[in-house]
């Protein structure tokens, strides 16, 4: 499968780190002019340095009235990652209704806000387009300590379902993936302790946490024409824990 996207325009936010930074590089790799959407400036220059063609756009998407203005001049856009999240760990006694906000802000209401702006321009256009939220298995299964980012997840994943009701008529197809642990940094306090692999991997039929590579393949499938009948999907890519 060679999965090619000249002539198209990309939009990735959580440009500037892990799962995003690879999903950028992959896009520029295959032909698509890419913007790039994060919050720290030096991220940014730095992806910019690895791929000169991007066009990088700072913005913090908890502030999601700014986010009409950050876009305002990115121009058409055809594929959208909405791959910006937070994961704050939390308990079920122990939550806080300020962690409940910025969980929801970041993971659920800029993705939705995102999607409206450059979904309104696929629909003036009448080029159709592709969308993938990149959400969790966190909202698939019960996750401890992780209350809030999993009922966000779970909450995108409600996004995406509906977005490709209302939006599948203009041809723009909108799925979710819902990966299991890669090695990003916003994992890493999970990943790092030997004992959470050990548990995590115990249940896990593939008997291993996710390369960031086997996230972003999966993302580029579904941007991409040989998805062309896959829409509403929440997609894991978890090694068959869901299966469990
Ligand atoms: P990282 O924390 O490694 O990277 C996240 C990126 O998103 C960073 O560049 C960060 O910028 C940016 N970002 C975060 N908040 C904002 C914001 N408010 N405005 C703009 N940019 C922001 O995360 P991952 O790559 O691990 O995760 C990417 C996505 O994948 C997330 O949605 C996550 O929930 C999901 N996921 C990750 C898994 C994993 O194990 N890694 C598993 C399942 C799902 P900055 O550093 O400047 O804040």
């Amino acid at each position: 499968m060679n999965v090619r996207f000249d002539g198209k325009r990309a939009l990735v936010t959580g440009a500037g780190k892990g799962i995003g930074r690879e999903i950028v590089k992959k896009l520029v790799e295959c032909g698509a002019e890419t913007i790039a959407l994060s919050r720290t400036q030096a991220d940014l220059d730095s992806l910019k340095q690895e791929c000169p063609s991007l066009i990088p756009i700072r913005c913090d998407l908890a502030d999601t009235d700014s986010i009409p203005n950050a876009l305002k001049d990115c121009g058409p856009i055809d594929l959208l990652v909405n791959n910006a999240g937070i994961a704050v760990a939390d308990i079920v006694l122990d939550a806080k209704p300020a962690d409940f906000d910025k969980s929801m802000t970041i993971n659920v209401k800029a993705p939705i806000v995102i999607s409206q702006i450059i979904a309104e321009g696929m629909i003036k256009r009448k080029t159709g387009g592709s969308i993938v939220n990149v959400s969790s298995k966190a909202s698939l299964r019960g996750m401890q300590n992780y209350l809030l980012y999993a009922a966000s997840k779970a909450a995108l994943d409600s996004v995406t379902r509906t977005m490709s009701l209302e939006l599948g008529p203009h041809n723009i197809r909108v799925n979710s993936v819902n990966p299991t642990v890669a090695k990003t940094d916003m994992s890493k306090a999970v990943w790092d302790n030997p004992a959470n692999t050990k548990m995590l991997t115990s249940v896990i039929p593939l008997g291993r946490l996710a390369e960031i590579s086997e996230v972003v393949s999966v993302i580029l499938f579904l941007l991409s024409d040989f998805s062309s009948m896959v829409t509403g999907s929440c997609v894991p890519i978890d090694g068959g824990c869901i299966a469990n």
